[in-house]
């Protein structure tokens, strides 16, 4: 089934993903403490000694560091290994479906950015509980652009699917007063709303709430959080906006075919 030359690619994808999830680390850390550099050398969080090349290899630095600075032996977060490996993981799985459906290479392009762009929505939100406001923008204008010159969308999907994904969060956020919901979930049901367009964005934030309280659930039944409202909530809808991306056209075609 696999030949040499797709081997060869998947490896590649999946090398590639681990370099983009270990940028992505130290871009979210600087970006948090203010460092914002777009290209620098990366350092140890503990003790600021730059980091020699063979300590900075993804993955495999860390396991060979055991996951300790070498010099002052403080802890790596694990969430870096985390990071790293799960964008790898995504980025392999995604090629691998996008070569079996035949998908053409811009709406590869597409399904790896904003996977990319999504794990630094999730990650930047459970770790911080902020959302960065800058990559959801940055991300509905591409979005917005991709989706009406190359995905066939019109204009009133995407101003339809905006208004509800955001105008959705900004309802709950006033109502509550800003208990519910964080201040930047609207900026992220915008970026819902372009990317997924009308009716798709519904599938998102279904999903997205599904997503939440299965694991609200769990949390609960585990005892590890009586209050499953302290996870951010940008964490699940990135979730649902991934798999909407990905599958949201399949999963109307089979609701449509299940109420018929
Ligand atoms: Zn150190």
């Amino acid at each position: 089934m696999f030949s040499f030359e797709s081997w060869l690619a998947y490896s590649f994808i999946f090398v590639l993903g681990l370099i983009l999830g270990s940028y992505l680390n130290s871009w979210m850390w600087r970006v948090h403490e203010g460092k914002y550099v777009f290209l620098g050398r990366s350092m140890c969080v503990s003790c600021s000694r730059f980091l020699a090349w063979y300590e900075n290899i993804p993955l495999v630095s860390f396991l060979a560091l055991k996951g300790k600075c070498r010099t002052c032996k403080v802890k790596i977060p694990s969430t870096y290994f985390f990071v790293e490996m799960s964008t790898a993981l995504l980025f392999l799985f995604l090629v691998m479906i996008d070569i079996n459906i035949g998908v053409a290479p811009v709406r590869m392009f597409r399904d790896l950015f904003f996977t990319a762009l999504l794990v630094v929505i999730f990650v930047y939100d459970a770790k911080y509980g902020e959302i960065v406001l800058g990559v959801t923008w940055l991300g509905a204008i591409i979005a917005a652009f991709m989706n009406l010159k190359y995905f066939g969308f019109n204009f009133m999907s995407l101003l339809l699917g905006g208004l509800v994904g955001g105008g959705f969060f900004l309802f709950q956020y006033l109502v509550s007063k800003g208990k519910w919901i964080g201040g930047g979930d609207m900026h992220l049901g915008l970026l819902m709303g372009v990317l997924l367009g009308w009716p798709n964005i519904l599938v998102g934030l279904f999903i997205s709430y599904v997503v939440g309280a299965i694991v609200s659930l769990l949390l609960v039944a585990f005892r590890r959080k009586t209050f499953a409202s302290a996870i951010p909530f940008g964490t699940f809808l990135s979730i649902g906006t991934l798999v909407a991306m990905l599958f949201g056209n399949e999963i109307v075609r089979w609701y449509l075919g299940f109420l018929r």
